[in-house]
């Protein structure tokens, strides 16, 4: 038996229903708040990602899926959405149209990383990007389209986690005075840590080793060094939050694992899933538009987790998600003739969208029957000899019991009026 490939996994019959379910609330709440779908492809130039998440990140470093293709060009599946996002914005100067645009976009990532509850090396994320507003207003709308998505989908107990990460001006300030605190704990942190100390300092801050976390307890926060203008922009993204009753919490270690972030990071946090994990993530990105030989354009976005979410809305029990497709008609034909007609009617209930299933393998009608009880089917209709010499075909509605007459003339168009008739019910 051949299996999948380990950290990848098949998303079943019985859970695609639930899949289709959060993409369309989320797909809904982005188009009102004024995003467009975008489709992207899933492999791209190596350097898109080494360039835009950096060199010295952990996706970079080790979990990114890179090949040689045929002819030698380091190709790289994706490993997140936004990168490939901002190519396209930049390739085809839709700044030009109107460099203000929403986008949003939902389908698989890879990443090497240990599988674990919650985690694949093939995973689904929706990312959502906004172009072209420098506005804190659309950082607390980001996190309240969130707020909204996991509100709809029957969540609670989600908390976002905030923080300004500065910008080039006064960033680097921050990296001094960290490198200097983090000399003087240097006994204490891990080896990774050590490295990151002179490559990627702020990234030690949400290092999960419990020797780090008490070394950095009292570490300086980026939020005592921001410039006035990186602070006025948080300040207005917290009250704008406050004013629309959106639950945060400012955590000075929430650093983001990618390197164009700017200014706020956000993630939303859950305990439903065991540990303490996130199932969406973002921030702002001002400088990678430029970065990536775009013009200087704000930008910022988020990723949400969707096996994560998927999971648990699973466990929530979702109020109006939609039931396992079964069939409304199951049409049970009894002998050779009986196949024919039931064949034809069955593809024209099909077409005349009627979600219809028959059975083509000739057993016993105790059989099919337990069959259609196990499709869940709303109606059968049994086709036997008898009844059609006799024109008494019926349909039967298995849950009510009803008994519907159907006539060899137009059976068809009498199934179509009776189902759909219960349907509108
Ligand atoms: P984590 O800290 O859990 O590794 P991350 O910061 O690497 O997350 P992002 O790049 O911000 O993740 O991606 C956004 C979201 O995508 C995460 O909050 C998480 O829900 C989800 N995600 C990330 N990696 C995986 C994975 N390997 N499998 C499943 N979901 C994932
Ligand atoms: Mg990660």
């Amino acid at each position: 038996m051949i299996q999948t490939i380990r950290g990848f996994r098949d998303i079943l019959p019985q859970d695609t229903a639930l899949w289709q379910y959060i993409e369309k609330t989320a797909s809904e709440i982005l188009e009102n708040f004024g995003f467009q779908e975008i489709r992207i492809p899933i492999m791209e130039k190596t350097e898109l990602f080494a360039r835009s998440i950096g060199e010295s990140t952990d996706i970079v470093e080790k979990e990114m899926y890179t090949f040689a293709d045929r002819k030698g060009d380091s190709i790289t599946l994706r490993p997140e959405a936004t990168a490939s996002v901002v190519r396209s914005y930049v390739q085809h100067k839709m700044h030009s149209q109107d460099p203000v645009q929403k986008l949003y976009t939902i389908g698989p990532m890879f990443r090497r990383e240990r599988p674990q509850k919650g985690r694949y090396r093939q995973f689904y994320q929706i990312n959502a990007e906004v172009f072209g507003i420098s506005a804190p207003h659309i950082d607390a709308q980001l996190i309240l389209i969130l707020n909204e998505l996991l509100k709809r989908l029957g969540l609670s107990g989600l908390k976002a986690h905030i923080n300004s990460l500065g910008c080039p001006e006064c960033r680097p300030h921050f990296q001094t005075t960290l490198t200097a605190f983090l000399e003087d704990k240097k006994d204490h942190l891990c080896e990774i840590c050590i490295k990151r100390m002179e490559r990627n300092p702020l990234r030690t801050l949400d290092c999960k080793v419990p020797s780090c976390r008490e070394a950095l307890e009292d570490a300086p926060s980026t939020l005592d060094h921001l410039c006035t203008g990186c602070l006025d922009h948080f300040n207005t993204v917290k009250r704008l939050l406050d004013v629309q009753n959106v639950e945060y919490a400012v955590d000075k270690t929430l650093v983001r694992g990618l390197d164009y972030y700017s200014r706020t990071a956000f993630e939303i946090l859950t305990d439903a899933l065991g540990a303490q994990s996130a199932v969406a993530g973002g921030g702002r990105y001002d400088a990678l538009v430029s970065e990536l030989h775009g013009p200087e354009i704000p930008a910022i976005g988020f990723a949400v987790g969707f096996d994560r979410l998927a999971e648990i809305v699973a466990q929530a029990g979702p109020k109006d998600a939609p039931p396992t497709l079964s069939p409304e008609v199951f049409i049970l034909p009894l002998g050779e003739d009986a196949l024919e007609h039931g064949y034809l009617w069955a593809c024209e209930l099909a077409a005349a969208g009627i979600r219809t299933e028959m059975d083509f393998s000739g057993r016993s009608l105790k059989s099919l029957m337990k069959r259609a009880d196990r499709l869940n089917a709303s109606h059968v209709l049994i086709i036997g000899q008898r009844e059609m010499e006799e024109n008494s075909l019926v349909l039967r509605n298995m849950k009510t019991r009803e008994q519907h007459p159907i006539s060899m003339d137009n059976p068809v168009g009498r199934i179509v009026s009776i189902v759909q008739k219960k349907l509108n019910q």
